[in-house]
């Protein structure tokens, strides 16, 4: 089954199919509309998946809009970034990328139009002062002085707006609907604002511009949006989406239904917080493997089949949610456990000499790259008397339950030889430094003759052969499930979240592709730093664990 056979249906698809079916569309056409104000995170993910996917299923189209009308927040860096990451995530966008500054011209028709309607004035009370006569849930607005100017005036005053002729917050332009509306957003919003500003599509060409819900209806119509989706807080902005396209001359009104955004645990998504992790450098940057930005994921190891996969199971509703961490964790694991080569490295090194093996020797040993898949093949992986193995997988004493290397006892190393501890040598402090081993050379790919049975099994890598690297063992990013109500969210952050290691790993992973998953045997999932990592400086990252540690923690 394909993945798109396979992508559940959802209230917006049931209204899809319901317009297709009625003959009130007879082709589908979406848009993803970020603001180039930040890189795009998971929360973002759901939405393209949604968008591009209804696209790619209906046989139909999804702009990629840049809604860019805030100049000073917004920057061509994340133009770029949002570009990539969308084709990241494997999606196309239906011609060129399309900007809401593309409209500008036209924008600034319609506005004419509304003042000529008598529907839109000049205000030119202060922004104080127009907070002040909105009212409240409670109390109906209260008309502004300037609410009642001529046709000739506003027009006047509008092209005295757009001339440059009113300085920031001494002028707006507003539609005239309704001060006493329940609906807030209808008690005469602003659309347009002075701003001088240089925009980065348009240069220092305009010093007035439309606001979001001026601007996103005209473009989803210009564009001949069919459906056009967002996150449920725009539910009452819908009012106003209605009466723009119902006041202008324009034929095509898309209509406009809301979902719940995604929120997930232990992470912050609102693009105004993930700006000041990285200004404050609470983070190294965007793609920090520790944000929740596409790139991030990305550079952690996070696959784009795992994310849509993710965008899968989390389903579109109308509810609002907070995702479990964990869930984000299972899809990037269910995936690379099946596709992820095996490799070995050791994290915290503790160093085996064998006595009774060649100290000139270098066997090269074939290990199967996928315990049950045969078509990815064998590696060879070199063994020598001395090897590094975990600190944690040997005691001087342990009970019958620890199946590991233990004083006196025996082990198999994995894809080698068993072989027995038989002396361990300290430090001053009492850490072990060496333990001395016998092998039993009968035992590469065998079990011992005389029937003795050996249950563990650890991993290992070559003293003499091994690549040293660093190891970024990554943990959530905050330490409570909602760091968005904590009074200061930046108080929240887990201090362990990144956590560096130098170990060693074994010579095949010289060749390791950035971003390219593997799985350290009895470890985790990694991958080669996108960044950092150099040939003669390996840096992997630790995408995730082999099971959810956190389960048991949340439960209890
Ligand atoms: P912020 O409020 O943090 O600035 P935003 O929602 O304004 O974020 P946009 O760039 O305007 O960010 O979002 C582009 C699209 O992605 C919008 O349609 C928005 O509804 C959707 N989106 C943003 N965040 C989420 C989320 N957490 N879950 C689902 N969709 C989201
Ligand atoms: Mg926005």
């Amino acid at each position: 089954m394909s993945e798109a056979e396979a992508r559940p249906s959802n209230f917006i698809r049931q209204i899809i199919d319901k317009d297709l079916a009625d003959g009130k569309h007879n082709s589908v056409h979406t848009r993803f509309p970020p603001e180039p104000n930040g890189y795009l995170h998971i929360g973002h993910a759901k939405s393209i998946c949604l968008n591009f996917g209804i696209a790619q299923d209906y046989q139909g189209q999804c702009n990629l809009r840049f809604d860019d009308t805030n100049p000073e927040k917004e920057d061509l860096e994340y133009v770029e970034s949002i570009k990539q990451d969308v084709k990241w995530l494997g999606f196309e966008w239906s011609g060129e990328p399309h900007y809401s500054s593309d409209y500008f011209d036209k924008l600034y028709e319609y506005a004419v139009e509304l003042i000529n309607k008598g529907l839109a004035y000049v205000e030119e009370l202060s922004p104080e002062q127009i907070r002040e006569y909105r009212g409240s849930l409670t109390e109906p607005g209260k008309h502004s002085p300037y609410r009642d100017r001529s046709v000739e005036e506003n027009l006047a005053l509008f092209e005295k707006m757009r001339t440059g002729g009113f300085a920031e917050g001494t002028a707006c332009l507003r539609a005239k609907i309704d001060m006493a509306s329940s609906f807030i957003v209808l008690r005469d919003p602003v659309l347009y604002r002075v701003r001088f500003a240089d925009h980065h599509q348009t240069g220092d060409k305009w010093c007035i511009y439309p606001m979001y819900d001026f601007t996103h209806c005209i473009s989803d119509a210009l564009e001949g949006i069919t459906h056009s989706l967002c996150t449920l807080e725009f539910q009452d902005n819908r009012r106003l989406y209605d009466w723009v396209l119902d006041n202008i001359s324009i034929d095509c009104h898309p209509r406009q239904y809301e979902f719940s955004r995604l929120n997930l645990e232990y992470t912050v998504m609102s693009k105004r917080k993930l700006n000041q992790l990285v200004t404050e450098k609470l983070v190294n940057g965007w793609d920090d493997p520790r944000m929740p930005t596409i790139s991030g994921l990305r550079r952690r190891g996070f696959t784009p089949e795992s994310m849509r996969e993710f965008c899968k199971r989390i389903g579109v509703t109308k509810q609002d949610n907070m995702i479990e961490y964990g869930s984000l964790e299972s899809c990037i694991r269910d995936d690379l456990n099946e596709r992820a080569p095996r490799a070995m490295a050791v994290l915290d090194p503790v160093k085996i000499v064998i006595e009774n093996y060649d100290a000139d020797k270098v066997e090269m040993l074939n290990i199967h790259n996928h315990p049950n898949k045969p078509e990815m093949g064998d590696r060879e992986v070199p063994f020598t008397r001395e090897v590094w193995i975990e600190r944690d997988d040997f005691r001087e004493e342990a009970n019958k339950k620890y199946k590991r290397l233990v004083l006196g006892k025996e082990v198999r190393l994995r894809g080698a030889y068993v072989i027995k501890a038989e002396r361990i040598e300290k430090d001053e402090q009492g850490n072990i430094t060496t333990i001395y081993c016998t092998y039993d050379a009968d035992t590469l790919g065998a079990n011992p003759a005389d029937g003795r049975k050996v249950k563990g099994v650890i991993h290992w890598v070559s003293v003499a052969k091994a690549l040293p690297a660093e190891i970024r063992l990554y943990e959530r990013l905050f330490t409570v499930p909602n760091p968005g109500a904590a009074a200061n969210f930046a108080d929240t952050i887990n201090p362990e979240s990144l956590v560096k290691v130098q170990g060693f790993v074994e010579p095949s992973l010289a060749e390791a592709k950035p971003e390219f998953g593997y799985q350290f045997e009895r470890i985790g999932y990694f991958c080669a730093d996108n960044k950092d990592s150099k040939a003669d400086a390996l840096v992997f990252n630790r995408t995730v664990g082999l099971r959810d540690t956190w389960a048991k923690i949340d439960a209890a």
